[in-house]
């Protein structure tokens, strides 16, 4: 009897440590809200923003399952990471005078551009690598290009770390990256005050673009088709993205 009794509590000690190691525990719930730590993975504040995403009116539940799943505080540069909330729907500063957009523009870029698996996606602005690798989980094959190198550095790593096979290329933006052209999609981050023709050149003949065009208080998200060889572009939301710079005429 005693013998049974010590089994029993030996058994409940163990069901107890497992629920509280792995499980929905109060160690882990204590945890979550005592603030963020380094193996902190914040999947409660990446729900409250799903949640924010829906509400707003992105529909597409592939698109959400990936927003939910991808660790957007790990791509914000550790300097920067807890100065405002990650998960906040507001762009963050990740230096060098550039941010990581809205959550809800990441989701409303990527939802009209629909990437499917398998497609050739081109970024420009890599910037903290977010937005890429959004594309990456969603299955695309993604090109990025940066101009800032310290940028294009950390995406890479962060990128890497994060497990996402995404391509990083420190240049400019405007040439677009010829050696792995045509691609099905481009997702232009940063604005330039005009289409910059290298990027509709490198888009495959039904392939989509969208990019924020127009002056710094004063820029349109454009979305452009092109089909048998025309291209239609329709104007959509107004928008607040940083410049597109133009690079030196000798840069990569
Ligand atoms: N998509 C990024 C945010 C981009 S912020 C993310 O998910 O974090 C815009 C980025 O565009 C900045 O990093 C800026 O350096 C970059 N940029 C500006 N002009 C550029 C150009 N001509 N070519 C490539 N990148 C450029």
């Amino acid at each position: 009897m005693k013998r049974l009794v010590g089994l029993a509590a030996a058994a409940f000690i163990l069901a107890l440590w497992h629920w509280m190691a792995f499980g929905d525990g109060w160690l882990r719930t204590v945890a979550a809200r005592s603030g963020p730590g380094e193996d902190d993975d914040m999947h409660e504040q990446r729900a409250a923003m799903v949640q924010t995403l829906r509400a707003y009116g992105i529909r597409d539940e592939r698109i959400l399952t990936t927003m939910g799943r991808v660790r957007r505080h790990r791509f914000i540069p550790e300097a920067y990471r807890w100065a405002s909330d990650p998960y906040g729907d507001h762009p963050c500063p990740i230096g060098h005078q550039q941010t990581i957009s809205q959550p809800y523009i990441v989701a409303y870029m990527t939802e009209r551009i629909a990437p499917q698996p398998g497609e050739k996606i081109l970024e420009i602005g890599t910037g903290s690598g977010y937005q890429a690798a959004i594309l990456a989980d969603l299955g695309a094959d993604v090109y990025s290009i940066e101009i800032i190198p310290e940028l294009a550095d950390h995406a890479r790593q962060v990128l890497a770390s994060e497990g996402f096979a995404v391509k990083v290329l420190t240049g400019d933006g405007y040439k677009g990256w010829p050696e792995h052209a045509p691609f099905d999609a481009v997702i232009v981050t940063c604005a330039p005050e005009q289409l910059p023709q290298a990027l509709v050149d490198q888009l495959k003949d039904g392939g989509r673009m969208i990019l924020p065009l127009g002056e710094r208080f004063a820029q349109r998200l454009v979305i452009l088709r092109k089909e048998a060889g025309q291209v239609r572009t329709e104007e959509d939301l107004p928008v607040r993205f940083v410049p597109m710079v133009p690079g030196k005429p000798d840069s990569p």
